[in-house]
């Protein structure tokens, strides 16, 4: 399954050349172009699935399972001192490529990026904590 217009399916195909740091029969990994930090990669999902409400389950753990992988095998030789393993949906999002992929960023201490990427706090009160937790709750 592939869309035709989709740079992600036609970087998983390798029909644009990529800097490949892992590959398997269900994934690609990339380093991304615009890099947060140095060694900043993508998990790309070979076959076309916009975002993770279409991504099949088992595919979703799988990318976890090798981003998990990858997070130990890239600290260990890019000797970075954290690690954030970040997933976009949706242009509200952030989300500019709509091809399932899961963003590998090495952290390094003073590597200019705030602590955490990136959201101010909302002050919610106990009710309306309590209203979303209701509805949340399965
Ligand atoms: P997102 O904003 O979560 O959709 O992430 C898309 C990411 O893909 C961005 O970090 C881009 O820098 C990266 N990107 C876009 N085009 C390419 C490309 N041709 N090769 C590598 N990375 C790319
Ligand atoms: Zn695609």
């Amino acid at each position: 399954m592939r869309e035709s217009d989709c740079i992600f399916c036609k970087i998983a195909a390798g029909e644009i050349p990529s800097k490949t740091i892992y590959e398997d029969e269900k994934f690609r990994v990339i380093l991304d172009i615009n890099p947060a930090t140095k060694g900043h990669a993508l998990v790309i999902v070979k076959e076309h699935y916009e975002n993770i409400y279409e991504l099949p389950e088992d595919i979703a753990a799988a990318a976890m399972v090798l981003a998990k992988r990858l997070a130990k095998h890239m600290t260990e030789i890019l000797k970075c001192d954290g690690f954030n393993i970040i997933q976009n949906n949706g242009k509200t999002a952030g989300q500019t490529v709509f091809h399932f992929h899961v963003h590998l960023i090495p952290r390094y201490e003073g590597d200019g990026n705030q602590e955490k990427m990136c959201w101010d706090h909302l002050e919610l009160s106990q009710e309306e904590l309590d209203d979303i937790c209701q509805k949340l709750f399965q």
